[in-house]
């Protein structure tokens, strides 16, 4: 069908999709699982202290693109990517590039909290230990304590370091899965839906902390609550059916969309 073909390549984001100074640079990205084309040649900067929210109905392919930006895709067997994606100018899918070290450098927080079956102490120390970042066990009790302080845990998991992480509460889970991820030095972490299992305090923490964060890393969540992405994002990236369709401030979107489907999802008229 060469004419649909034609109209998808003469199809353009609306909006600025640079940043300043980007983290992440994509461009043109494609993903397809087996024959569905999930993510259309999808350009957009990830900034530096900035939280960018991906929005859109479900199955637009936002996880996806998410994935794309550690590689988690490379776990998913019918999965294929294609398009430049750069980590400071680095190509993350150069030959030399090491799959493990840039998934500390792009860390990711998923929907459900998944601590390991180990303590509270070890789960933040597990990637610490991996990489060698500390020389003893005064500097990793250094990371951790940091870690868990930076994630908003400390003082509620101090006197029970030894204890399993999975007998914390869902909220608390997830902070421990922040610290985990925060312990590594990351320079951008990644969230899919990250208070999509937990209650509304618990959200309002993880929210609180994701405005804390922005100060040192570069923040990617993906969320189907419109309410969240305006409480935590600085710009909004508006996916729709595999395309990204607009950038803009998290303000200009909310008040003056300028594509008719930004305008419908975020007036609750599609999705
Ligand atoms: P969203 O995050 O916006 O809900 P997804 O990225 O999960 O969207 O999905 C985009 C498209 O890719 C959908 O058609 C979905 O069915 C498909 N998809 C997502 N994950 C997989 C997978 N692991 N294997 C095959 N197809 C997938």
């Amino acid at each position: 069908m060469p004419a649909l073909a034609e109209a998808e390549d003469a199809y353009e984001t609306v909006g600025d999709y640079t940043a300043p100074n980007p983290v992440i640079r994509t461009r043109g990205v494609d993903v397809f699982y087996d024959d569905n084309h999930a993510v259309q040649k999808v350009d957009l900067d990830i900034g530096q202290n900035e939280v960018i929210a991906l929005i859109g109905p479900s199955g637009c392919g936002k996880s996806t693109y998410l994935r794309c930006l550690n590689r988690m895709n490379d776990t998913i067997d019918s999965a294929r990517v294609t398009g430049e994606i750069t980590l400071y100018g680095e190509d993350i899918h150069a030959r030399q590039m090491d799959v493990v070290m840039l998934r500390a450098r792009v860390g990711m927080v998923f929907q459900k909290p998944n601590p390991f079956p180990k303590s509270v102490y070890d789960n933040v120390a597990y990637g610490p230990r991996i990489h060698g970042l500390a020389r003893n066990r005064t500097e990793l009790n250094r990371i951790v304590q940091r870690s868990l302080e930076r994630a908003g845990l400390w003082l509620e998991v101090r006197d029970r370091l030894d204890q399993p992480g999975t007998g914390l509460s869902g909220g608390q889970q997830q902070r421990l899965c922040i610290a985990r991820t925060i312990a590594v030095s990351p320079e951008v972490i990644l969230m899919d839906e990250p208070c999509s299992a937990l209650d509304p305090i618990a959200t309002a923490r993880i929210e609180d902390l994701i405005d804390e964060l922005r100060r040192n890393y570069a923040i990617v969540i993906v969320t189907h609550s419109m309410q969240q992405a305006a409480r935590v994002s600085q710009r909004i990236a508006y996916f729709h059916l595999g395309k990204l369709i607009e950038v803009g401030g998290t303000d200009a979107i909310f008040t003056n969309p300028r594509h008719k489907l930004t305008e419908d999802y975020i007036t609750g008229r599609f999705g």
